[in-house]
């Protein structure tokens, strides 16, 4: 039996979803969070199977998500739709719920946060709400897993019993005659399209177009429908989508009136209102957050991060020298013992030194997002996105790319318009990623000790500059026309679970764990492989005279005017497409062929710092991984992938050009 979940953004969805199936999705406090719909099998109750279906706050479906989510409910049938609704905002997450019904489907409803509605003082009846609605409701707190039960027992007794919600009427007045006569001419056609008839019959009066195609109306059918929707236009003095908003809102008041008891104002909302006033001030909101980002950054380089990952690749080292000198004592092959230290180890051991850093970066990130705060930059990021033609919508999946882009270009679908679609998709890659960490680490530890965190953050701004910067350009060019409105509601202030944020954490430090032992462990025996052999395939005593070489020298004078033009650098970026923290373990085994440590200084002796600078911003800018490229091909098709893959790169290349040549002038 198929249960769907269903719920406005930030109601605690996949807060339920984790405490009904007892996996570990991802928990985030800002709107848009997931977007695919996830399935589990509910703990204790083997035979239901739960679908998280993405948030959203209306039927109407205005974004890729409510099409997926009304297309899901009218295909599937589920058995049985949870409907979760945050109480502290109830009179608004009732919107959706009134849809349901209208709908027709079997409803539970589960309120949660109750005890945060609790702690302000605040009461809900729930035998009257449950009462006014014709549907189960179960009072819940997700996040404390109280009330789960309860809310099971409910499920499996309505998805047993089979019944759908009894057709409750809500309309009133005008809007009702309406609803009922056009009810009377689509009977059929509602019949012959499988759609339940009074949903039908309210989306035509509201003007719904899949609606209006679905039915295929005769033109006769159509005439009299417009007539019905513009007497009741003319009588009510609102458009027919307001009308019908009214009336739904006017229903969920009246029921909220006598089943919601508010204390006054809630301590919460205060608070937050107060945080608000400092942190979304006109003037302040910008250079607040970034002082935030900057001090975040200082403190995962340049204080907490770096320290543990010098300790950490301390360990490493300590440990492949156990092996080294195990290997020596036992004769084992000299190529098998090369491979091993030399490939192996200093190609894995490389990119694991820097597990730390990222652990704590997302660490910070992880407490910014799950206390609220990030809500608030999309909503003032919203007014400076306009600018380059993008809304405040657009800044969720591009914060999601600062930690991997491949889940953030999925988050377009969030979006409203292709065209902000397709926009937002070519600006993710600007939002370096994290797995490019490893590498800006390692080039500011080998040329800017001293200013870690702060050549840290300017990468960062540079790659956000340029996205800018490609932003503008292509409003002027391509781009044409206006965003989507954007409204987002700013969820309260909470602090942090700690367990949402340690959740988050370790699920970082396992992808970049998996990612180290498949990806980068077969990438540094490729790459030692071919640094070893010539095209002879005889084992060479100097890496420059292997095919590695020889592939890499093709390749270089492209690189040439950048300053970096070898065959060493010009390899590690080649590699650097299969996953970016490639780029340090081929230059691990190439450069210091086992010694982590010192990797760093042995760079500073082959470049300049110029160089090094030149190679992060190309770093920084070119090609994404071929993971990535696979979700933008499957957003916008192959085509235009290529495209924006080719471009991405020359736009790379200017800017390493430009850092390099301009340096060079002014040194
Ligand atoms: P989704 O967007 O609907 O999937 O919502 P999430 O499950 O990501 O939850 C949004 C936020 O609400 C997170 O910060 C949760 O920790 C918090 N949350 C969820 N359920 C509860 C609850 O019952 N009580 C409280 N106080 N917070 C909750
Ligand atoms: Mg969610």
């Amino acid at each position: 039996m198929i249960i769907a979940l269903l719920g406005n953004p930030n109601a605690g969805k996949t807060t339920l979803f984790n405490a009904l199936t007892g996996s570990n999705q991802h928990v985030g406090n800002f709107p848009g969070v997931t977007v695919e719909k996830k399935e589990g099998q509910i703990k204790g109750a083997p035979d239901f199977t739960l679908v998280d279906l993405p948030g959203i706050y209306s039927l109407s479906p205005y974004t890729a998500e409510e099409v997926v989510t009304r297309d899901f409910l009218l295909d599937q049938h589920p058995s049985a739709v949870i409907n979760i609704v945050d109480a502290t905002n109830i009179e608004r997450n009732l919107y959706l719920t009134v849809q349901l019904m209208e709908l027709g489907v079997p409803v539970v409803v589960a309120l949660n946060m109750m005890d945060e509605v609790r702690a302000n003082g605040d009461s809900i009846d729930v035998r009257v709400l449950s009462k006014g609605l014709g549907l189960r409701v179960v009072p819940i707190s997700a996040s404390k897993a109280e009330g789960v039960d309860a809310l099971l027992e409910q499920v499996r007794a309505l998805a047993e019993q089979g019944d759908r919600s009894k057709a409750l009427d809500l309309c009133t007045g005008e809007v009702h005659k309406a609803i009922h006569s056009v009810a009377h001419i689509i009977e059929d056609h509602a019949q012959a399209a499988g759609l339940p008839m009074r949903y039908a019959a309210t989306k035509v009066v509201e003007g719904d177009e899949p609606t209006l195609a679905q039915l295929q109306l005769h033109e006769a059918e159509k005439d009299i429908i417009h007539h019905i929707v513009e007497d009741m236009e003319k009588n009510l003095g609102t458009d027919r989508e307001a009308a019908l908003a009214d009336m739904r809102y006017a229903f969920i008041e009246e029921l909220c009136f006598k089943a919601v008891h508010r204390s006054g104002h809630s301590k919460e909302q205060e608070r937050s209102e107060r945080i608000d006033r400092v942190l979304t001030h006109k003037v302040w909101a910008i250079p607040i957050f970034l002082a935030v980002m900057v001090a975040v950054f200082v403190l995962t380089f340049g204080v907490i991060g770096a320290a543990l990952s010098d300790w950490f690749s301390m360990g490493i080292d300590g440990l492949t020298g156990l092996l080294d000198q195990g290997l020596t004592a036992l004769h084992i092959n000299q190529a098998i013992h090369s491979l091993l230290i030399e490939g192996v180890c200093a190609g894995v051991g490389s990119v694991l030194s820097f597990l730390p850093t990222i652990v704590v970066l997302f660490f910070f990130l992880s407490i910014l997002e799950d206390s609220g705060y990030m809500a608030r930059v999309a909503f003032v990021m919203d007014k400076l996105l306009r600018k380059i033609g993008l809304s405040g919508r657009s800044f969720v999946p591009m914060l999601i790319g600062f930690g991997c882009s491949v889940p953030a270009v999925m988050a377009t679908r969030t979006l409203a318009s292709e065209r902000d679609r397709r926009m937002t998709i070519l600006l993710i890659p600007f939002m370096s990623c994290s797995a490019k960490l490893p590498i800006y680490s390692l080039i500011t530890a080998a040329f800017f000790p001293r200013h870690a965190g702060l050549v840290m953050s300017g990468l960062y701004v540079l790659g956000i500059l340029c996205g800018i910067l490609y932003g503008l350009l292509l409003k002027k060019l391509f781009f044409k026309g206006k965003p989507v409105p954007f409204v987002m509601e700013l969820p309260a202030y909470r602090f942090p679970s700690p367990k949402t944020v340690l959740l988050h954490c370790w699920e970082k430090a396992k992808d970049f764990l998996v990612k180290a032992f498949t990806i980068i462990f077969m990438a540094s025996i490729v790459i030692w492989i071919l640094q070893s052999f010539d095209l002879r395939l005889m084992m060479v005593s100097n890496s420059a005279d292997s095919m590695l070489a020889d592939i890499g020298r093709l390749l270089a004078p492209v690189f040439a005017p950048l300053g970096f033009g070898d065959w060493i650098s010009a390899t590690a970026l080649v590699t650097g497409l299969t996953a970016k923290e490639a780029v340090v373990s081929t230059l691990a085994v190439l450069v210091s062929g086992g010694d982590v440590a010192a990797l760093p200084s042995i760079l500073a002796s082959l470049y300049t710092p110029l160089e090094g600078l030149a190679f992060v911003c190309f770093t920084l800018l070119y090609m994404p991984c071929v993971a990535t490229m696979a979700a933008v091909r499957r957003e916008v098709g192959a085509g235009r992938a290529l495209v924006y893959m080719l471009t991405q790169t020359a736009v790379a290349w200017v800017v390493g050009c430009l850092v390099f040549q301009v340096g060079s002038l002014l040194l």
